[in-house]
């Protein structure tokens, strides 16, 4: 990994060559082009991680430019997550927010300048018809019959378009290319269509909107944008946009395609994004199971993990689609460092010491984070009952079963040497309480017992406990890639088990202090973080991720101490 990090991306190549050449006079400039009708996802935070990353990697700047051309799906609700997920992700553009809509007066300009330079027309074609002539990849187009329209007549017509004479669809503004050309975009692409929506920023000012295609080069043009980084479906559009810019003579900006990040069990598609949403697969956008970046964080995702993940998958030319279990290592690596470890106990079993005490209270240190020697210890309450998970203990176990058993000795967690003594059932023969005798002379730290024992546990106090619900996720989908099946919806796909609840779990009373956003690491169980669902009286987590793959192919060996 090292050394791969050490030689350049193809597109740190470009920039280097271009840099070396004073192309663009030492500078760089890229920009992240979100069009604000969904939330971010991990996609978009790879796009993210490589504008923003490779203009601070070469003192450059980006540019946030909302490509806000398409006023029916677009929303201020977006524009504020997509800042927000920026920020959060690490990322700042300073004053550099910008809009396409509010390039609509030059673009209008552009379009006079092109349709009096002979270079566009207003067809009255339908779209029905438009599409027809349109031809195929083997097959050239047929020329609109509106093609040959006088200058004037197009001019006159244009600008009643704009001053809302027309109806929706009756008319549009067309680029005077080639219905030859081997490339469809070539085609006399459409530049102007009407209408009357009302836009999230312009309001009811136009009632002719730009197409994507006629705002997205122009707008990196005005912004002196140096290196354009697009996904490789825009390879095609390049051509046109190159056509426009020579036809306008502005400032060249030069668009390099990348491939487009794909992961095992994630969607990265807003339209699919929103129909999990709107057919309630999942609770909302931030859903913990989702894919987008609002997701992501109230899963507990950390952004250092997000971009280390950005930094590992690098920059492809060819679409390829990458484990899911790297993103988990990813952030698995970046919480083991920092997450403070705590106690709880997710499914209860009643432990009950017997020679341990009535009412009696002891504050035992506890190490905050092994990793991390500034993190410090705290004091855990002990006391006569506790908890422990159900699956530490069994009444009949296999050989080398190291956890609790009747005549088994095991440590509880910086405190005591344990040895079971009994067993309380219920009716049904379901264990409801051990039954453990302590030894005072092996607690933690000063263990004068010479008792050895093989397995560790933790616990908590029943006394002081926090009772919290935890919400445990597995993948959202059965299968690796849910939208690749050409018979079946990706939602045929949908895991009914990514969301089990548990709602009895313990926790120690440490956790009263955290905060929402805040990871830990609960003891031998994993990764939580603290939902904002949580209230003080009833606290909820997320599991953020497993210890250890549980996915992997060579099943780890037991439980760690
Ligand atoms: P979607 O298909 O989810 O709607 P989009 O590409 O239409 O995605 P935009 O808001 O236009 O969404 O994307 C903003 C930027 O993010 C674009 O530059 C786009 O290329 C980039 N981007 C989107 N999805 C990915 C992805 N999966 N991998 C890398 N970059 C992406
Ligand atoms: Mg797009």
């Amino acid at each position: 990994m090292a050394e791969e990090k050490e030689s350049l991306n193809f597109i740190e190549q470009i920039i280097e060559a271009d840099l070396a050449s004073n192309k663009h006079g030492g500078d760089v400039i890229t920009r992240f082009p979100p069009e604000p009708n969904g939330y971010l996802h991990i996609g978009h935070a790879k796009s993210i991680c490589l504008n923003f990353g490779i203009a601070q990697k070469y003192g450059g700047r980006t540019n946030l430019r909302f490509d806000d051309t398409n006023p029916v799906t677009e929303d201020t609700e977006y524009v504020d997550s997509i800042k927000a997920d920026i920020r959060w992700l690490g990322f700042d553009w300073d004053d550099r927010e910008y809009y396409a809509s509010d390039y609509f007066p030059q673009l209008y300009e552009w379009a006079i300048q092109m349709i009096r330079a002979g270079q566009a027309y207003v067809d009255d074609s339908s779209a029905e018809e438009i599409a027809a002539m349109k031809g195929t990849p083997t097959e050239p187009g047929k020329e609109s019959p509106y093609r040959t329209r006088a200058m004037s007549e197009n001019l006159d017509l244009f600008q009643r378009m704009k001053a809302g004479e027309f109806e929706e669809g009756s008319r549009v503004l067309r680029a005077k290319v080639d219905m030859a050309s081997p490339n469809m975009h070539m085609r006399d692409p459409v530049m102007y269509r009407i209408k009357f929506a009302h836009h999230h920023r312009t309001g009811d000012t136009w009632c002719i909107y730009p197409m994507y295609d006629f705002a997205h080069g122009q707008s990196d043009s005005m912004e002196h944008v140096t290196h354009s980084l697009c996904s490789l479906e825009f390879e095609n559009h390049r051509p046109l946009y190159d056509w426009f810019i020579q036809t306008l003579q502005i400032y060249p900006s030069r668009q390099i395609e990348f491939a487009r990040l794909n992961v095992e069990y994630m969607l990265t598609s807003k339209r699919k994004l929103l129909r999990l949403v709107n057919e309630g697969f999942v609770k909302g956008w931030d859903d913990p199971r989702m894919s987008t970046i609002s997701g992501m964080r109230r899963r507990g995702y950390t952004p250092a993990s997000i971009r280390e993940f950005a930094d590992r998958v690098g920059i492809a030319k060819r679409e390829n689609v990458i484990e899911f279990s790297l993103l988990e290592y990813c952030v698995r690596e970046d919480l083991n460092k920092v997450a403070q470890r705590v106690m709880a106990v997710l499914d209860p079993l009643k432990l009950v010491i017997t020679n341990y005490p009535e009412g009696q209270t002891e504050y035992l240190p506890t190490e905050n984070n092994p990793e991390d020697p500034q993190a410090g210890t705290r004091e855990m309450p002990f006391s006569k009952v506790l908890y422990i998970e159900r699956d530490d203990f069994m009444e009949d176990p296999p050989k080398k079963y190291f956890r609790l058993a009747p005549g088994n000795m095991v440590r509880l967690k910086s405190a005591y040497i344990i040895e079971c003594t009994d067993v309380v059932k219920d009716s049904n023969g379901q264990v409801t309480e051990v039954h453990v005798r302590y030894i005072p002379e092996s607690k933690s730290g000063q263990d004068t017992s010479g008792i050895k024992v093989k397995g560790t546990i933790h616990w908590v106090a029943a006394d002081t406990a926090l009772n919290c619900e935890v919400r445990m996720y597995d993948r959202l989908f059965t299968v690796p890639n849910p939208g690749d099946d050409p018979e079946r919806d990706f939602t045929a796909f949908y895991n009914e088990e990514s969301l089990r609840i548990l709602d009895g779990a313990k926790v120690e009373p440490s956790v009263k202090e955290v905060q929402v956003g805040e990871g830990f690491q609960f003891l031998r169980k994993g990764y939580f973080t603290l939902d904002p669902d949580s209230r003080a009286e009833h606290l909820v987590f997320n599991l953020t991720v497993n210890l250890k793959d549980s996915w992997a192919k060579v099943a780890a060996k037991g439980q760690p101490a």
